[in-house]
């Protein structure tokens, strides 16, 4: 999501007539896209708004901003540690970073501009997008699920989808522009719809964009063939949405990729429980089964947090064999660190640093052994 902002940001600013210069000591503006998913993160940026203080010391009229996640949650630290800041920008309001630009070049002083994820619309990505094979496609953007640890929603705001006309039509011009690879993208794909006007869920924005992708006058779907001219793929989809006509439909459109990532986080339903994700470990082990029952060529892959407060051995070796057995093509593995806001940071972070880190080793190889042994298969 990060990555389709930047792309998003860099094209508003192209068409504005802004350059982008390879070292920073040559920049008059200099913006740092944040994330704060992780503690990891977020210290990096921290790190390199400090080594900025010595440029902009030595060149005051450096613009400098903090775009993304960090400026919504930490913008109370950012403003009190960094007064070289000039201004914060939240991730639903991209599109607003130049005409903020222009206004500091003009003398307005710092400029804070957050929260504006209360209004509802997504915007679509600049006519004179730069594009190669691949593209991103915004297709909902927010969360409603509040996780226990996770800050996306507080950053991010509610879930709210883009409608259907405006995902096709830009899909369109990407293809037109020559892409063969498009990632639709959302915190939640699967849950795509609500609060729309117009009826519709998940499995029929795929069935529409299918029918968009295919090189006119082929077949759709006949067997064995690849007849679509763009590959489709999705990112992320939660456990709780999941469902059968999803897999019935990934197995049927043939321009729908058969990877589905999958978080499944733990493998103890007390730690699920902890985390609010509303499900179970055998609920998602069903999902798995069915999912590579109808979709015979599918591939699974998952994100796992070690580490979470409460969580015992017994509990982490629950997730050791959860992983043992379903086998997943990937798992994208981290140690948790508490987000600020959240409800998780209320809880004891009583799994220590050493321990997180040996559970997370002993994880990882684990699902790397599993990853090369299905290489070889
Ligand atoms: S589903 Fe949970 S982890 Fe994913 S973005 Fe929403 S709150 Fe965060």
């Amino acid at each position: 999501m990060n990555e389709h902002d930047s792309a998003r940001l860099k094209d508003l600013l192209l068409e504005k007539g802004y350059v982008f210069c390879d070292r920073l000591e040559h920049a008059d503006v200099a913006i740092f896209n944040t994330c704060s998913v992780r503690k990891h993160a977020e210290d990096r940026v921290y790190g390199k708004i400090g080594e900025l203080q010595k440029l902009k010391a030595k060149k005051p009229g450096l613009i400098i901003g903090i775009i993304g996640c960090m400026a919504e949650a930490r913008k109370d630290e950012i403003i009190r540690r960094f007064p070289i800041v000039d201004f914060l920008c939240g991730p639903a309001d991209l599109d607003k970073v130049p005409d903020i630009i222009d206004k500091i070049r003009l003398g307005a002083g710092h400029i804070m501009y957050l929260e504006g994820y209360k209004s509802k619309i997504i915007p679509a990505f600049s006519k004179n997008r730069k594009t190669g094979k691949t593209a991103y496609v915004k297709i909902m953007e927010g969360c409603d699920n509040f996780c226990s640890y996770c800050i996306v929603p507080y950053v991010r705001g509610r879930e709210r989808s883009r409608p259907s006309r405006d995902i096709l039509d830009e899909i369109k011009k990407l293809i037109d522009k020559g892409v063969k690879e498009i990632t639709l993208l959302g915190q939640n794909v699967n849950s795509y719809g609500k609060g729309l006007k117009e009826k519709i869920n998940f499995v029929a924005l795929l069935t529409k964009i299918d029918k968009l992708v295919h090189l006119p006058g082929e077949p759709i779907g006949s067997p064995g063939r690849w007849t679509g001219c763009v590959k489709i793929n999705f990112l992320t989809s939660h456990p709780k949405d999941a469902s059968l006509s999803l897999f019935k439909t990934m197995r049927d459109l043939e321009s729908v990729s058969k990877n589905l990532h999958l978080p499944i986080q733990s493998g103890s339903d007390k730690i699920l429980n902890k985390m609010n994700r509303k499900y179970t470990v055998a609920r998602y082990k069903k999902l798995v089964d069915d999912f590579r029952k109808i979709v015979k060529n599918g591939n699974v892959s998952s994100d796992i947090i070690v580490g979470f407060p409460g969580e015992t051995e017994k509990d982490f070796k629950d997730t050791l064999n959860v992983v043992r057995e379903l086998r997943f093509g990937a798992a994208y593995i981290f140690k948790y660190s508490p987000r600020p806001i959240t409800k998780a940071a209320k809880f004891k972070d009583d799994v220590s640093l050493g321990e997180k880190e040996k559970r997370h080793a002993l994880l990882l190889k684990l699902q790397r052994d599993i990853s090369s042994s299905k290489r070889c298969q």
